[in-house]
């Protein structure tokens, strides 16, 4: 490591590694941080995106997929189903790999990379953010630079070191746990998803296989239902009833913001990305995708920032600014939907899933599931009309 880089990224998971290979392909000197001994170690996912929203960033490699998805099905609470069929579009990854892969791909474009590193605080000069302490193999170090990147992921701590508000409403976070059963049999091409107040109030239970012997099967519940009844035990009782001789061969805990966007990504000096800013979908709880298009704007404006020497707050809201409109304005519209949705009884699900079975598979989105939802609201027709204006914003 040198004393002094362009930009130093907090953080190796999609986001930073993502971020970093921007900032390097684009001119910058870039250091890319991870505290575990590799990125994407221990995995807190359920590994599900789709292949669209990787495609751009990383040549796709069978080494870190472990399924592809044609189908998807849906199960109201009174036990209906409907199929959203995908054509494989839907992968379930490795991401112990994928995540190392991702920075393999940094490091192709000039990051060096340092694993076993861990950010303890930012250094400051003259009130302005001048670099970022580390921890590493136990040796306190000191490096400089003109850009910081929090990609940290939910438990952030380099926002609020830099002054930004990062707290979330128990509301929007879900908390969730997850086994990767083995010893089952399921189709190896197809995710399942249970809704109701009796299966994952305020959220869902998903199945995402990742052969035809083992699958990811996890909850995630909103923060306010956790209280009478942990996640866990909803999930133990599912797994009783579906997959009543499964082995549990890992367990993943953990929390999935379902919120806005955070009001301040930006400071002088400084940007968030990924999970540390709520760069999360609110209705899917999906961030692997969105962290890296988080990471490749703010990796490009860091580098136009080295490039012209501006690198305060007015600057760089140029990331927040792209941000929005690619993403953020989305997530908005998705965040006030997600809000109706945590209203929703176990009939509008029944309903939901009824509307489901009417939508011609190929025209299949979540947006045009919500779309043809609020038809029969005007409610939530009126609320989310609000949204748009807001926004500018028409669902597709
Ligand atoms: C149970 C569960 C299931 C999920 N399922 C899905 C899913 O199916 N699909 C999906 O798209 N999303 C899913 N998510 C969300 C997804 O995992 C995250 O949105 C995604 O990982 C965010 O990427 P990130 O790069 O922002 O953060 P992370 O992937 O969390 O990476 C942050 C990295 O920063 C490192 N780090 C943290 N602090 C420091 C420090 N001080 N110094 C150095 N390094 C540090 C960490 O070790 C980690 O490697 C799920 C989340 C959970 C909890």
């Amino acid at each position: 490591m040198k004393n002094k880089y362009d930009v130093i990224v907090i953080g190796g998971g999609p986001a930073g590694s993502v971020a970093a290979k921007f900032a390097s392909e684009n001119g910058a000197s870039v250091l890319l941080l991870e505290r575990d001994r590799e990125a994407g170690i221990p995995v807190r996912c359920a590994e599900g995106v789709s292949l669209k929203g990787i495609a751009p960033f990383i040549e796709i490699d069978k080494r870190w997929i472990a399924a592809q998805i044609d189908v998807a099905t849906l199960f109201a609470p009174n036990g209906e189903s409907a199929k959203m069929h995908n054509n494989g579009t839907g992968l379930v990854l490795e991401r112990r790999i994928f995540d190392t892969a991702l920075c393999e791909e940094a490091v192709k474009f000039g990051v060096e990379f340092v694993t076993k590193a861990d950010a303890i605080d930012l250094t400051w000069k003259n009130g302005k953010i001048s670099g970022v302490k580390i921890n590493y193999l136990n040796e306190i170090l000191e490096i400089e630079c003109d850009v910081v990147i929090g990609a940290d992921g939910v438990e952030s701590r380099v926002g609020r070191w830099a002054g930004i508000k990062t707290n979330v409403a128990l509301k929007d976070i879900d908390t969730c746990i997850q086994y990767t059963l083995s010893g089952i049999d399921i189709e190896e091409n197809a995710c399942e998803f249970y809704f109701g107040r009796d299966v994952s109030p305020g959220g869902y239970v998903w199945v995402f296989p990742k052969n035809k012997n083992t699958a990811n099967v996890g909850i995630g519940l909103a923060g306010h239902f956790s209280h009478a009844k942990g996640p866990k035990k909803f999930l133990d009782e599912f797994i009783q009833k579906r997959f009543p001789n499964g082995q549990k061969i890992y367990t993943v805990c953990g929390g999935v913001t379902t919120a806005d966007t955070l009001p301040e990504i930006v400071h002088d000096n400084i940007m968030l990305v990924g999970d540390a800013a709520r760069q999360v979908n609110p209705i899917t709880g999906g961030g692997i995708v969105q962290g890296m298009i988080a990471g490749s704007i703010a990796g490009k404006v860091a580098a136009e920032a080295v490039q012209k020497k501006k690198f305060n707050k007015k600057f760089l809201k140029k990331y927040r600014k792209e941000w929005d409109k690619k993403i953020g304005n989305n997530q908005k519209v998705m965040y006030k939907i997600k809000e109706k949705v945590l209203e929703m009884g176990d009939e509008k699900f029944n309903s939901l899933v009824k509307i489901c079975q009417n939508i011609p598979a190929d025209k299949f989105t979540v947006k045009a599931l919500f779309s043809e939802a609020v038809k029969d609201d005007p409610r939530l027709v009126l609320e989310i009309a609000k949204t748009f204006v807001k926004s500018k914003l028409k669902l597709k």
